[in-house]
């Protein structure tokens, strides 16, 4: 699937979220709109509460998933070089979570979110579903944040698009469309 670089092509891929008063489309939800399971093990909190789902647009559901799985394997790969081969799959799964936490890494802040506009002004990739804002805390909008280079990497790899390099900079936020 290719990455939209325009806000029509963003529509025509993903459909309208807003009826024309600038409302949402509770079909669109409907009818787009998932509930994304988190890969097993892969530990993922909100404000504290763990989270099983994310919610995302279907198209995406697939590719989130397996990004997931891909910063589970790359935060592995760094446990084995900082602590060493040898030891039981159960205490690898437990430093890759420990570490996975020390990165931020397992701090959900938000995905889909449908914020109402008026008069035509466009709305966010959060209200398409095609957006997720990870370890809000430590990634401020307008700071360099600490998002790190490997999960911008494996991010991008897949299409997407990291806030961390826009002018506005927004280094918690990642989007399937590129602007
Ligand atoms: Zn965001």
């Amino acid at each position: 699937m290719k990455t939209p670089t325009t806000y029509a092509q963003t529509v025509a891929l993903f459909g309208n979220p807003a009826k024309s008063d600038g409302t949402l489309n509770k079909q669109w939800e409907r009818d787009n709109i998932v509930s994304m399971k988190i890969p097993a093990g892969y530990p993922m909190f909100y404000l504290g509460t763990k989270v099983r789902t994310i919610r995302i647009h279907k198209l995406l559901a697939p590719d989130l998933q397996q990004i997931f799985t891909e910063i589970w394997d790359a935060t592995r790969i760094i446990v084995k070089q900082e602590r060493g081969y040898g030891y039981s799959t159960a205490w690898y799964d437990n430093r890759t979570r420990e570490k996975l936490h020390d990165l931020g890494l397992d701090q959900f802040s938000g995905s889909y979110n449908f914020r109402p506009v008026r008069g035509g002004t466009q709305l966010s990739s959060h209200a398409f579903g095609i957006a997720i804002d990870i370890d809000a805390v430590h990634n401020p909008q307008g700071t360099k944040g600490r998002m790190p280079a490997f999960v911008v990497d494996i991010f991008e790899r897949h299409g997407w698009q990291w806030g961390g390099r826009w002018r506005r900079i927004d280094p918690q936020h990642m989007q399937f469309r590129k602007e």
